[in-house]
């Protein structure tokens, strides 16, 4: 891919975070070769979308099983190109192999024609719904989670019947390129999913292609940027974009798993995760409990580059000086840290950070600060933590610790999903829909609304045969208004009895 685009003059190079190692070089792909790329995938959305749900099917199938089979290559690349450690590519692929059955098996269930109920007046017409692709579909991703969040898009799309030209992040550009070549390998068709290269100006490119629609996962500045640039053709969008989760911990939960679940949640990946614990509120009476647990978790996480490390680097250079500059602001407030310190961050590396009495107003709890950084809150009960947890305009996913009052908690923190006892559990189940609300976006991917964000609802109805007495029509007799006038009285105008 990268020899056939070489005589393009502007190029860049992918890196690797943890050794600055250069991994490949790219173009970075203009206005020209964007709006080919989407032309080409227009040209074969038609023969995808003739191959119906079955053949969708095992096209699809036959991609996961090539993935499956290449994971060592794969593992590895994304092990150089992002950073993290060799296990949590695994699990990211493992994710991702069974979000892919799941569109794989489950598109001709979820949008296959579904049979709409008549009403009286129009009981002489079938009904009907077809959930028919858009066409091409852009796809914009981040680079946190190189395989498993654009898939959460690329792959509910192609199922849907839709092309889908894909811009990764310029940060993992390698892993993008192995992934769609993986597809044109298995199914043997490079023009379905295609990959473009860039930085931003090639994302905005895609936003002005002319694509039928725009899955952007990514900060919420870029959403902005990406919603903007959409709205000149109308092209709708569907925005993933980042978050603040809360852990709620309440009185009767089981402590330890909730210390565990925090230090996990929050410091995997070292805490680039869109979904990552980033805020914990543990009520009063199980407060000091609970952070003793969690201190002597978090102590024994360690970050690096070789196979013994819990997390590897930051991958993106910038975040560390938001990292510093969260951990400056808390400190500048009065908190305190009891795991870390202001010395955390060793470019590449931040060490994990749990901090106490942070002010609500701190940056560490107001804004992504992606890193392995725990600010942990005390709350008076259950109903003041999810208040404290609700006052922030992010609300991409939640977890609550709990047992009693677990599902009144989760119910009413305001976010898309939420995880009872377990951290970012949502996401690992295909069957479910994932995305959020506030400044975390808007849209769903996975599942079958994600299935559903990728079709048009096309509605249809068939006369099945004509009434004596037609009342869609100039030619109605007089007494038809009169009776409907009746007939809608006794039908609708009596009041529910109480
Ligand atoms: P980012 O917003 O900097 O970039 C995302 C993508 O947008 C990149 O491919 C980038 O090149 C492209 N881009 C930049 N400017 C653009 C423009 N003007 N028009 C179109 N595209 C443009 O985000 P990032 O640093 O790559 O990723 C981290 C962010 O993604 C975090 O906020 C994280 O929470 C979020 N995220 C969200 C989810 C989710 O499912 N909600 C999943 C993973 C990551």
């Amino acid at each position: 891919m990268t020899a056939a685009r070489a005589t393009r003059s502007a190029t860049f190079d992918s890196t690797s975070p943890a050794t600055g190692e250069v991994i490949a070089t790219f173009p970075v792909d203009g206005p020209d070769q964007v709006e080919a790329a989407v032309a080409r995938a227009r040209q074969a959305q038609r023969g995808w979308a003739e191959l119906g749900f079955d053949g969708r099917r095992r096209a699809l199938l036959a991609f996961k099983a090539l993935l499956v089979r290449r994971t060592d290559e794969l593992v590895a690349l994304v092990h150089r190109e992002n950073g993290k450690p060799h296990a949590d590519a695994l699990i990211e692929l493992l994710l991702s192999a069974e979000h892919l059955d799941w569109a794989a098996r489950h598109a001709a269930r979820v949008l296959g024609p579904r049979r709409a109920a008549g009403t009286l007046m129009l009981a002489n017409h079938a009904a009907w719904v077809e959930y028919q692709p858009l066409g091409v579909v852009g796809v914009i991703g981040p680079w946190n989670y190189p395989v498993f969040t654009p898939l959460g898009s690329i792959i509910y799309a192609l199922a849907a019947g839709n092309a889908v030209v894909f811009k990764p992040s310029e940060l993992t550009p390698a892993v993008g390129c192995f992934l769609a070549d993986s597809f044109a390998d298995a199914v043997g068709d490079r023009a379905v999913f295609q990959v473009v290269t860039g930085d931003g100006t090639t994302g905005e490119a895609l936003c002005r292609a002319g694509v039928d629609k725009v899955a952007f996962t990514g900060s919420p500045a870029t959403g902005r940027k990406v919603m903007a640039a959409c709205a000149e053709r109308l092209t709708p969008v569907v925005l993933e974009l980042g978050g603040k989760d809360a852990m709620i911990v309440d009185e009767d939960a089981d402590l330890d798993a909730a210390a565990s679940q925090a230090v996990w949640g929050g410091m995997a990946n070292a805490g680039q995760t869109c979904l990552a614990v980033e805020r914990v509120y543990v009520v009063d009476a199980v407060y000091d409990r609970f952070l003793d647990r969690l201190v002597e978790r978090a102590s024994r996480v360690r970050p690096g580059a070789g196979p013994g490390a819990d997390f590897g680097p930051i991958t993106r250079p910038a975040q560390l000086e938001v990292i510093a500059r969260h951990l400056d602001d808390a400190f500048v407030r009065g908190a305190r840290a009891v795991v870390g310190g202001p010395e955390a961050v060793r470019p590449p590396f931040v060490d994990p950070v749990v901090l106490v009495d942070v002010p609500a107003d701190a940056l560490v709890m107001r804004e992504e600060t992606f890193g392995p950084v725990l600010p942990v809150v005390r709350a008076r009960d259950a109903d003041h933590a999810v208040a404290l947890a609700n006052a922030d305009p992010y609300g991409l996913g939640a977890a609550v610790f709990a047992t009693r009052r677990a599902e009144p908690i989760a119910r009413a923190l305001r976010s898309g999903m939420a995880s009872i006892n377990s951290v970012l559990t949502f996401a690992g189940m295909p069957s479910l829909p994932l995305g959020g609300v506030g400044e975390s976006g808007f849209g769903r991917v996975h599942g079958p609304d994600g299935l559903r964000e990728f079709t048009n609802p096309k509605a249809i109805t068939r006369q099945r045969f004509a009434l004596p007495f037609p009342v869609q029509s100039f030619d109605r007799p007089g007494y038809l208004l009169p009776a409907l006038r009746q007939a809608m009285r006794l039908r609708h105008g009596r009041a529910p009895r109480k």
